[in-house]
């Protein structure tokens, strides 16, 4: 473990364009559980029923009901020490870019600047009829108060992409082109299997970037595109990682 710990690190260290990919692992000890994983919100709520943006259009009052625990979940919610060590890395000049696949807001409210994502970001809201956005605390979120526009009064929307809307072109192009530029790749916490995720460490390998890896479990990446792997959770591993770096 140490000695791919210091691997990483040189490569980190050495790097002149590395970025990030990260999934629901990196939230996880922030107390978020995976949508996805038992006791997530899909457990509760089944995205079928109420994260399709026809079910957002059509009831807006009940899918409001999976969206109210959703910002509960992800607004309370503080960055941990992985978080933190991205940030530092970033600051330190090291980690050009964040592509994340999670909606939570927890790399900025961890101090990361340069922040892609995929799926939006639950601490805003957009108006679908006029285009306005809102942060949530101009609204009673927490007391369940369903947000109406400020300027045509239709029942807002999260800023986070439901199932059966498009990723934003922006993050598409902007994450193409940092895969096609990195020269080294942190993948933390996602399996990274659905894309446009996916594609983002199989591009950089292709154009000769080391990537590495750092998931609890071993995933379809680890045996093939991963350079270095590292087990463990990143709220313990990415801190070691930053002080290896550190100490080079
Ligand atoms: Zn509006």
């Amino acid at each position: 473990m140490k000695t791919k710990i210091l691997k990483a690190a040189e490569v980190i260290k050495k790097s002149r364009n590395l970025i990030a990919l990260t999934g629901a692992g990196i939230s996880v000890e922030s107390g978020i559980p995976d949508f996805r994983s038992a006791g997530g919100l899909w457990d509760k709520y089944d995205p079928a029923v109420y994260a399709t943006i026809e079910a957002f259009n059509k009831m807006p009052g009940k899918v409001w009901e999976m969206i109210f625990d959703m910002i509960d979940l992800t607004a309370k919610a503080d960055p941990n020490p992985g978080h933190r060590a991205m940030a530092e890395l970033e600051a330190m000049g090291l980690l050009k870019s964040i592509i994340t696949q999670n909606i939570d807001n927890l790399h900025q409210k961890g101090g990361s600047k340069n922040v892609i994502e995929y799926h939006g970001n639950s601490s805003r809201l957009v108006c679908l009829r006029c285009g306005s956005d809102f942060g949530i605390e101009e609204y009673r979120i927490f007391e369940r108060e369903i947000p109406n526009c400020k300027n045509c009064q239709r029942i807002l929307k999260p800023s986070v992409i439901f199932f059966g809307e498009m990723i934003p072109q922006k993050a598409l192009f902007e994450s193409q082109f940092l895969a096609d530029s990195a020269d080294a790749v942190l993948v933390v916490g996602t399996s990274a299997i659905v894309y446009p995720a996916a594609g983002i460490p199989e591009t950089a390998k292709e154009n000769g970037a080391v990537i590495i890896e750092v998931n609890i479990e071993e995933t379809v990446l680890s045996g093939g595109v991963t350079d270095i792997f590292i087990q463990g959770s990143s709220g313990i591993i990415l801190p070691d990682l930053l002080e290896a770096v550190k100490s080079l």
